[in-house]
């Protein structure tokens, strides 16, 4: 057990435990010197969830030791979680020995170089870095990528997907790395291709209420900026903050060997061919990488 993450822990519990006893003991104190049990309660910040507490009762007061309780295991869940967040999070590659890495090409410092010249300054080699991007949300998977680009447009990633097509380079595309089943990170040493910088919001129109913008912006930060024009965005989830449009969902792709498909009509009824965009939608990464989506936003009726 990596010792960090022992004393971090014992810390967190001996605390955690000083601070409950001292609020209970508090809580009979305050009761026993006829202080009604609201007021005690209110002592003990659980004002929201006993406030109709009748003055002095007793089972009131026992519903109040429980939700103590209640906040107790929170407490615990916490410390479970940054247990989680301390702990080595075990390679995929041996945690899934079944698993073979394909026949891929390594990246090599030539390869670095190319990426550098096309992405100046958004190549990234410092293993710090790179941990992140190989290691998922949930802290179960962990891929040992040496490599992570982070393009700007559409055009940047056609040349990264053409390189390495022609190089038999394997990647892995990320948005905001909130996914949870383990998609968005390598499995092997893929090289991950992150939308982080793609987050520019191209077009607004006022009367349709459709959206246009770069796969990497945040769910968040396109809903307040729909939400100011009197709209509101089609979804929403847990992890709005952080995860990306083009990991919600997928239009406008670069194909793996780096071809551009545009998918990005705004147009309600389309029928000129085939919808191959409705592919992309649910492809978590394996068809190409999504560089931009165009979505229909639905008129913010509470405002
Ligand atoms: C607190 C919390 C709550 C959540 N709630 C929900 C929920 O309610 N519903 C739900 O469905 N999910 C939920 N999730 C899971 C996750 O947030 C979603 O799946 C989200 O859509 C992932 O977006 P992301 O940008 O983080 O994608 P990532 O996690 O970065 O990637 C997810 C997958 O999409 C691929 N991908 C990412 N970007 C691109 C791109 N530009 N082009 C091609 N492929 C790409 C990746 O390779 C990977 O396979 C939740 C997660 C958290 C942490």
């Amino acid at each position: 057990m990596p010792a960090v993450y022992s004393t971090g822990l014992k810390r967190l519990i001996s605390c955690n435990s000083l601070q409950l006893t001292s609020r209970i003991q508090r809580s009979h104190h305050l009761l026993s010197d006829g202080y009604p049990a609201c007021f005690a309660a209110q002592r003990t910040r659980l004002r929201g969830s006993i406030k109709d507490v009748p003055r002095t009762s007793i089972a009131k007061f026992k519903r109040h030791i429980l939700e103590q309780k209640h906040y107790q295991s929170k407490l615990l869940m916490f410390s479970t979680t940054s247990m989680l967040l301390n702990r080595e999070v075990p390679l995929t590659s041996e945690q899934y020995p079944s698993l073979k890495r394909g026949n891929f090409g390594s990246v090599e410092a030539d390869d670095v170089s190319f990426f550098e010249s096309i992405l100046p300054g958004r190549v990234v080699t410092e293993r710090d870095e790179l941990e992140g991007a190989n290691t998922d949300w949930l802290r179960i998977c962990r891929g040992q990528s040496k490599l992570l680009l982070k393009p700007k447009t559409t055009e940047e990633v056609s040349k990264i997907l053409q390189y390495c097509y022609k190089r038999s380079l394997a990647v892995v595309p990320q948005g905001g790395n909130t996914g949870l089943v383990g998609g968005s990170v390598p499995v092997f040493d893929e090289i991950v291709i992150s939308t982080a910088l793609m987050n520019e919001i191209r077009d607004f129109n006022q009367l349709s209420g459709t959206l246009t913008c770069q796969a990497g912006c945040i769910l968040e930060n396109l809903d307040q900026f729909v939400q100011k024009q009197g709209y509101t965005m089609p979804l929403d989830l847990g992890a709005k903050g952080s995860c990306h449009i083009g990991g919600n969902v997928a239009t406008n792709a670069v194909l793996a060997n780096g071809e551009v498909f545009n998918g990005l009509t705004t147009l309600r009824k389309d029928n000129t061919g085939y919808d191959l965009k409705q592919l992309f939608i649910g492809s978590e990464g394996t068809l190409g990488v999504i560089t931009a989506v165009s979505l229909l936003c639905p008129p913010n009726h509470n405002l």
